[in-house]
């Protein structure tokens, strides 16, 4: 198996895990931003968020949001950042969907990519031009799992 996650999920890397169960696994990241910074994974290889199936992913959330959670309590944190990067300009490394939970402190530096202001019009154009893909592709958003 070449993926890493999915040699942790198998039980076949070391790691310190959070949590687990037949669906989905939760360990420390290797390299964290902050202590306790932890990564949610479901056990089966998907490459990025969006190829990931709407059961899973509603599943993934939901221990997303618990483990959120409980990393802020026990680590006394102030707050905390979900961060989901998907492809190589996203900083994705890891081609095996994930979601980062980073416990965030109220004296930690900031994590706040720069801004851009929009030129004149300009939001205007990219808000059509999202909104005619959303209009164009609604049906998948009420699609029925099959
Ligand atoms: P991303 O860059 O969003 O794809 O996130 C991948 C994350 O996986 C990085 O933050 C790495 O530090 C982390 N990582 C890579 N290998 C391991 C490993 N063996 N155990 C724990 N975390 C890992
Ligand atoms: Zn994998």
């Amino acid at each position: 198996m070449d993926c890493i996650f999915c040699n942790i999920a198998a039980g076949n890397a070391d790691t310190q895990v959070i949590f687990e169960n037949e669906n989905y696994k939760a360990f420390l990241d290797i390299n964290p931003v902050n202590y306790g910074h932890t990564l949610v994974i479901p056990k089966k290889h998907y490459d990025n968020f969006l190829t990931v199936p709407e059961n899973e992913l509603n599943g993934l959330i939901k221990l997303t949001q618990f483990l959120a959670g409980v990393i802020k309590r026990s680590l006394n944190a102030d707050g905390f950042n979900i961060i989901s990067n998907n492809g190589t300009s996203a900083g994705q490394s890891v081609f095996h969907s994930h979601f980062h939970i980073i416990p965030r402190f109220d004296k930690d530096f900031a994590m706040k990519p720069e801004t851009k202001t929009y030129s004149e019009n300009s939001m205007n154009e990219y808000a059509g031009k999202i909104r005619s893909f959303v209009t164009k592709y609604e049906d998948l958003l009420n699609a029925k799992e099959n």
